[in-house]
């Protein structure tokens, strides 16, 4: 009899205990669905991959003046970070922040955009040419659907130069091509154009031609959403 009570009490303590973990588990999937939650606001942030042209060994093209434009694209790429850092709902990430060189080979800029998953690429420049009569604001693309991504970044972009517009040209760039979302490459305005280089390392230009990214960025997120670009991605 004893024997058959202690089996009674195991047994209950046993249920009890079950119960109390059975009683956790709704507390377990509303933190799992917290989490879901959070995923799928993270979603609804646009990973914008900013990728300073050149660095390092590779200094780019030269100058008017003797300067580099690894060192123009890298000012203007790291004003447009600090912008988009203030815009809601967006997420800047860098090819590179400092003098850092990154090799063609390997192909590390498009391949760090793909492994975000970015949502639009965005590589800046300043051209050269060896006439230095030769000035303008253009914008290469490689893949049919980074076309609007390139109408309206140089749109934004050449209003901010005040350069002439050399329109959007498709062109076989790998920084384009090897990107798997929206890729563009914006060619600022030319180096070797002495006017043009002593705006170009200005502030003052600088600011307000990432402004003019920005604005084109923000413009263009709202327009590709309408049309549905990009969605084959996810
Ligand atoms: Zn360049």
């Amino acid at each position: 009899m004893k024997k058959n009570m202690l089996i009674i009490m195991l047994i209950s303590f046993f249920v009890i205990l079950l119960t109390a973990c059975g009683s956790d588990d709704p507390n377990t999937s509303s933190n799992n669905d917290e989490n879901t939650a959070q995923n799928n606001k993270g979603d609804d942030v646009y990973k914008v991959v900013i990728d300073p042209g050149h660095g390092g060994k590779d200094k780019g093209a030269t100058s008017a003046s003797g300067r580099y434009e690894k060192e123009f694209t890298l000012s203007l790429s790291k004003e447009v970070e600090k912008m988009l850092k203030q815009a809601p709902n967006m997420k800047v990430y860098m090819t590179r922040n400092d003098d850092n060189f990154l090799s063609q080979t390997s192909r590390y800029r498009p391949k760090y955009a793909n492994r975000l998953y970015a949502d639009i690429f965005i590589s800046l420049h300043g051209n050269t040419f060896s006439n230095p009569d030769v000035s303008g604001t253009e914008t290469f693309y490689y893949h049919d659907d980074s076309r609007l991504l390139a109408e309206t970044m140089q749109k934004h972009v050449v209003d901010a130069t005040g350069f002439s517009d050399r329109g959007i040209n498709k062109k076989d760039l790998f920084v384009v091509r090897d990107t798997n979302m929206p890729a563009v490459l914006i060619e600022v305005g030319f180096l070797t154009n002495p006017q043009a280089e002593s705006k170009m390392y200005t502030d003052k230009f600088q600011k307000s031609v990432a402004a003019s990214i920005v604005d084109g960025i923000k413009e263009y997120r709202s327009e590709s959403k309408e049309q549905g670009i990009g969605d084959w991605l996810f």
